[in-house]
């Protein structure tokens, strides 16, 4: 079962971009982050956040801002809702179990979820 994108969304990507996209969810893992789009697409970072958060305007996934502590820069140690902004600080680490009171302790990045595959039509 797969969701389909109407013409006239995403129309700032090309016919080639979205039939890469669409292989991509036949084919592959149902999340996404940013930096594995752009390698996909053939795009920068910020346009790929761009288009996964249009695609979650469109209801087909979910995105969220992962955060990292770098005690560990390497391993997630939370995520929270796209859209509601970065997390209160003094925020507790659940790596190390520290009192984070400097944002510059934290570095964030985003993942999509996808419900299901997509295909553009
Ligand atoms: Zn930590």
């Amino acid at each position: 079962m797969a969701s389909f994108i109407q013409k006239g969304h995403l129309e700032f990507l090309s016919e080639n971009q979205k039939a890469k996209l669409s292989k991509h969810f036949m084919t592959a893992s149902i999340t996404l982050m940013p930096h594995e789009l752009a390698v996909l697409l053939g795009i920068e970072y910020p346009h790929a956040l761009a288009v996964l958060a249009e695609l979650e305007a469109e209801g087909v996934c979910e995105m969220k801002l992962l955060i990292y502590h770098n005690c560990e820069p390497e391993v997630p140690a939370g995520a929270i809702p796209f859209g509601i902004g970065f997390p209160d600080l003094p925020w507790i680490c659940p790596h190390c179990e520290q009192s984070v009171e400097n944002e510059d302790e934290l570095s964030f990045d985003f993942i999509a979820y996808f419900n299901q595959a997509i295909e553009f039509v």
